[in-house]
This record gives C-alpha cells, structure tokens and sequence, in this order.
C-alpha cells in the first residue's frame, strides 16, 4: 500500500457514519479535472505514510470513529489493498471503498470477502466517451463490469459524474442515468479551480 494522506475526522464521506479518510496514491486515469493531481502524477507524490502508522491511528479510535472511506488516487491498483482492508475491518470498522471501476477483479474479491459496506465508483462519460475525460484508452466493459457487479453486491453504493460542459452534454449525463436506472446516481459540478488545478499540473507533469 502507499498511502498519501490520512483526514482524522469526516463526517461528509460515508453517508450516515462518522469516519476517517484513507487517500491511496497512483492512478491509472489522467482525468481532465483531477481534484487530487498530488496523488495521481508520480513526480508530486510525496512520501508515503506507512500503513502502521495509520492502522495505530485508527486502533486508538475505536469507538469515536464508525468507518473509513478508502479513496485515492486509485486504491483497488494496490497489491496489499485486500489485506489492508482486513486488517481495518478486524478493528470493527465499516469500510466505504471510492474506486474508478477499473479493476472488478479486486472488487470482487472485496465483495466475496465481506470486506466492503459500501461502495462509490465514478462514471465519467457514456462508456464511448470514457477516454475523453479519462485521457487514457480503455476497455469500456470493465467499467461496466465493474457497474454490474456493484449493483448485483446488494450492498450500499453510489454512482456519480463529475459533469465536465467542455465534453459531456445534458443527454450524455441523462444516458449514464439510464444506463443505472437512476439508481443511486448523483451528479457534481465540476469546480474551475479543480480543472485548473489539474491542468496546470499536467503542464509540468511534461516539462
Ligand atoms: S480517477 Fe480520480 S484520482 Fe484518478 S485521475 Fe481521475 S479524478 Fe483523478
């Protein structure tokens, strides 16, 4: 695991539960508006925290604290992801995993292992515009296996777009809808300053 950041005190991440946040670093999408780019570009991340550290942390609250959001980056790409994960859920914690989708393998076993409450995965465009936004190419149907197999998981879960006017346009955000019945879908507006920040960080990601 390399984890990049620990917030202490949440209560806006994991619906319904007072929570701490684990930000894992690495990321296989280049997004256009990445409001993380110091955990995404390999030559912005800062030295990681030792997993230890955080579980010590977490030890010591027990009983303040009801869950952990895991999010990144990207942390299903990381090998130790499910052992870590066990090792939160052996404290008592509930565990909210915030993920691309692209790795339905790891998913899967997060859901079979019972090591996963509740699960949020970004849809960043109708399946045929993902690399438009992602600035990568992909197998558009990982992202919907990925969709089915959370859907299927009978757990708690959110989809949700990040709503870019510069590529996606209404009937784009109402085809992701339909194509989740709706269901637990939510829409963000995509904040300026997260696109400049993004922007600004490819720039010298090329320098
Ligand atoms: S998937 Fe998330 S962390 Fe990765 S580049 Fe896109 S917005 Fe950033």
């Amino acid at each position: 695991m390399k984890i990049g950041g620990l917030i202490k005190f949440t209560l806006i991440d994991y619906p319904g539960h007072v929570a701490a946040v684990v930000f894992t670093q690495g990321c296989n999408f280049r997004c256009r508006y990445c409001h993380n780019p110091e955990l995404v570009y390999p030559h912005l991340l800062q030295e990681s925290m030792p997993k230890d550290d955080v579980l010590s942390f977490l030890r010591k609250r027990k009983g303040t604290l009801e869950g952990v959001v895991i999010t990144g980056g990207e942390p299903t790409l990381h090998l130790g992801l499910i052992d870590f994960m066990a090792e939160i859920k052996a404290l008592g914690y509930k565990i909210k995993l915030d993920t691309n989708g692209t790795k339905p393998e790891v998913l899967q076993e997060a859901i079979e292992r019972q090591l996963v409450d509740f699960v949020a995965m970004d849809l960043k465009a109708p399946l045929e515009k993902y690399s438009l936004i992602t600035g990568v190419e992909f197998d558009p149907k990982i992202i919907q296996k990925s969709m089915d197999m959370i859907v299927a998981s009978g757990l708690p879960y959110e989809f949700r777009t990040t709503y870019d006017k510069e590529v996606l346009t209404d009937e784009d955000i109402q085809a992701i809808s339909d194509s989740v019945q709706g269901k637990n879908y939510r829409v963000q507006e995509c904040l300026p300053v997260a696109k400049e920040k993004a922007a600004l960080k490819v720039m010298h990601d090329e320098v």
